[in-house]
């Protein structure tokens, strides 16, 4: 089976310690994700929150690093900036390569940046990272947290036309339900689990699912540990979120978002575990039709309606 993973931070991670992407020591290398069957993966450049100027100097390297290494690896991945790119990979058996911005510090406080990227391939932007910056809240600001700002209800509506995904993953409350208010295709959230059976600040509450689902958006499923419980953190209580989220919203608005090079402590430690999860997902209930529209056939119908 293909599987599409909305999240990786593999590539700051490979360019800030002159790494490769076709084998690598980290989580995510190309070798065993082909293994693994991804067929679509999305690739974050990302910085910590910081001055406009600043980040967009480090945005720009990583954005020299995925280019490097698209061009390293023709016979394994190319990038893919609308539906047909992706279509093609299908045919080719190659692995799409879909660029996103985690936090848009780097855009400063107009929107030019925004259309040169465009240029160059972004297809996804999560707005704020935990903090909040120039558009919108995080999700850490917590009680103090507000929503999109009018220079990020001009960047939601500007991605939309475009056609660009709205990465919902790291925004505050306020910005998660503010931005369905200015975005009208699907928005995706690419790595958080259910705060039902895991209380922490990234992961959505019921309201909010149930809010994701009115709008056909997607949940990708993070291999986080902090995200998947404060007890057990195995791979049933992983798969226990699918089993929830699936229960409460149904299987249309799941999807896998694990969040590799991201964070140290993972269910799945790298992406060569994700050959495993297509069975590990059939044992817990799901039909090979529903597991078929986890890993793979949400992602391709919400970027059929956006990019
Ligand atoms: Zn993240």
């Amino acid at each position: 089976m293909r599987i599409a993973d909305l999240h990786c931070d593999t590539i700051s991670f490979l360019q800030q310690n002159d790494l490769n992407l076709d084998c690598n020591q980290g989580q995510f290398d190309l070798e065993r994700a082909v293994r693994a069957g991804i067929g679509l993966q999305f690739f974050a450049m990302f910085t910590r929150p910081d001055e406009p100027n600043r980040t967009l100097r480090m945005i720009l390297q990583q954005l020299q690093k995925f280019y490097q290494e698209i061009e390293a690896n023709p016979a394994q991945i190319q990038q893919v900036r609308c539906y047909d790119d992706i279509m093609a990979a299908e045919r080719t058996g190659t692995m799409g390569a879909l660029l996103h911005l985690e936090g848009a510090e780097c855009l400063g406080h107009d929107l030019d940046i925004l259309y040169l990227l465009y240029r160059a391939g972004l297809r996804s932007i999560g707005p704020t990272w935990n903090e909040r910056n120039q558009f919108a809240a995080g999700a850490s600001e917590a009680e103090a947290a507000g929503g999109l700002s009018k220079l990020g209800r001009r960047l939601v509506m500007e991605m939309d036309q475009l056609g660009m995904v709205l990465d919902l993953a790291h925004m505050s409350k306020g910005s998660f339900y503010d931005a369905l208010e200015y975005y009208r295709k699907p928005v995706m959230v690419t790595h958080a689990n259910a705060f039902s059976l895991c209380p922490h600040p990234r992961n959505l509450d019921d309201e909010q699912l149930k809010k994701l689902a009115d709008h056909g958006g997607l949940i990708g499923i993070t291999q986080v540990a902090d995200f998947v419980s404060q007890e057990r953190k195995d791979y049933d209580a992983m798969l226990d979120h699918m089993v929830y989220i699936a229960d409460l919203i149904g299987v249309e608005y799941l999807a896998l978002g694990s969040d590799f090079d991201g964070a140290d402590d993972m269910i799945i430690s790298e992406v060569g575990g994700y050959q495993f999860l297509p069975e590990m997902i059939q044992n817990r209930g799901f039909t090979a039709a529903e597991t078929e529209k986890i890993l793979f056939a949400n992602v391709l119908y919400a970027l059929q309606q956006i990019i």
